[in-house]
């Protein structure tokens, strides 16, 4: 199977290397060539299959057969074996008809470790098939430089550098990047903002020669691997829940596109989805642009799920590609527009969208009101991203009998402050990491400098060592 970029003016790639590769060379995202479906009765199959062996059915079709199904099987068997609970992602019933997908059991308590925890193996099974060696760098507001780290650590072929922006993550956050003691991965502390540490990454990877000196990789939610790994829960869960006999539906937290996109691929590949809807909190570029058909830039407001707190959704762009009929100089018309104005309009594309999608924005008080009646109602402790699809599902869903996911992205002791302010008690971490809050912190700190960024880099990573022999 071949990947193609949404923007039409790169090389199609092959599996293995559009993991390497992430961003297209000309800026777009890469897509299969064709996108591929299962059954109906492979997917009634996967009702009581283990998780890894769901994922081993929904991921290999994307390789295109270059990589052996077993070898698929053991690397799924290893991604999903450190979850806390055998279900990996579980269903919990709050109401009569609705149910929340708990995405947080891995290493990290938020979802970004689904795909993570798979894409460390099947970039060390890559890098090793070619010999090479890889340098992730990332920046993180939170989540996703911990499940890196968490991913990767110990790695044979891959170092990693996360950097982030100085006090501005939560305590937990940061102690899950500077708490792990494999010298493969270094948490890096930028004097700056989020944005300073995303420009940092942004500017290493535009330095082509310091790219091919360190073997720079990304990780970062436009990696299609991520994708592919997401679509594995909406199929269990679909199933589980009576598919493919029945439709559900799936109201799923949002920032990148990425988690929700990965929804809308299962649909594609044959899971039937009646509603799909996209949650956001008050930074809400996606349902605004889903109800006035422009997709328009404005500040970034910083709120109680700060995972959703974006202005940009890179993986729309990939969705954009397939509502227009793959039409790719569009799409490449649409990216300068958003670049020169901030803003593009959707055009004959927002009907699709509307038809694809439903969308609602919460508030902080629709989120303080929503996690205290889910707890009054049902007994269930929703974390603020988890909370945000709560209040979208009651704007957006009818109570017409079809089964109703919410999917929960991160566990609530990952939010303690904000859970505290909300519900005046703070969550408890699992006992799991009971040590994680005594031990030995290791940070490297910076100022935001791309010289000082790119010579720490170089400086910690084993790619450039070999080459210096
Ligand atoms: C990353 C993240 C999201 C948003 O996911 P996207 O794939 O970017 O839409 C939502 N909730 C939590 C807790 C996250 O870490």
């Amino acid at each position: 199977m071949n990947y193609i970029s949404t923007r039409g003016e790169a090389p199609p790639l092959g599996f293995e290397d559009v993991v390497l590769a992430g961003l297209a060379r000309d800026g777009g995202l890469y897509v299969p060539q064709a996108w591929p479906t299962l059954s109906p009765e492979t997917i009634a199959s996967f009702a009581g299959m283990p998780f890894a062996d769901v994922a081993v059915e929904v991921i290999y079709p994307f390789t295109g057969g270059s990589i052996p199904r077993d070898e698929l099987r053991s690397m799924a068997a290893e991604a999903y074996a450190g979850f806390d609970d055998p279900a990996v992602t579980p269903l919990v019933q709050i109401g009569p008809n609705r149910y929340i997908l708990e995405l947080f059991h891995g290493p990290t308590l938020a979802f970004k470790d689904v795909a993570m925890q798979f894409l460390g193996r099947l970039m060390d099974r890559v890098l090793a098939a070619r010999g090479q060696r890889a340098t992730i760098v990332g920046a993180t507001s939170g989540d996703t430089g911990g499940a890196a780290i968490e991913a990767f650590r110990g790695s044979p072929r891959v170092d990693v550098a996360i950097l982030f922006p100085e006090g501005r993550v939560s305590d937990v956050q940061r102690r899950m990047m500077t708490t792990p003691t494999e010298d493969n991965v270094h948490a890096i502390s930028v004097r700056g903002t989020f944005d300073d540490c995303q420009a940092l990454v942004k500017a290493m990877f535009n330095d082509h020669g310091f790219r091919d000196r360190v073997s720079l990789a990304g990780v970062n939610s436009i990696n299609w691997a991520r994708i592919a790994a997401q679509v594995t829960y909406y199929f269990v869960a679909g199933a589980a829940l009576g598919a493919p006999r029945r439709a559900i539906s799936f109201v799923v937290p949002t920032g990148n596109f990425g988690d929700i996109f990965a929804g809308y691929v299962a649909k594609r590949m044959g899971l039937p989805i009646d509603k799909l809807v996209i949650a956001s909190n008050v930074n809400d570029i996606l349902p605004r642009t889903l109800h006035d058909g422009a997709y328009e830039m404005r500040e970034v407001v910083a709120t109680s799920s700060p995972s959703m707190d974006i202005q940009i959704s890179s993986n729309f762009e990939r969705y954009l590609f397939e509502a227009s009929g793959r039409d790719a100089p569009l799409i490449r018309a649409k990216m300068r527009a958003l670049k020169e104005t901030n803003s593009f309009d959707l055009g004959s594309l927002g009907e699709a969208m509307r038809n694809d999608f439903a969308a609602a924005a919460a508030s902080e008080a629709d989120v303080v009101e929503a996690i205290l009646r889910t707890r009054a109602q049902s007994g269930y402790l929703a974390d603020p991203h988890t909370a945000c699809a709560i209040v979208a599902a009651d704007r957006t869903l009818d109570d017409n009998g079809t089964p109703q996911v919410i999917l929960s992205t991160a566990h609530p002791a990952k939010f303690p402050d904000a859970m505290q302010a909300i519900t005046g008690e703070r969550p408890a971490l699992p006992a799991r990491l009971d040590g994680l809050l005594s031990a030995k912190e290791r940070i490297t700190t910076i100022d935001n400098d791309i010289g000082a960024a790119e010579g720490i880099v170089e400086k910690l990573t084993r790619a450039v060592l070999e080459q210096r022999g």
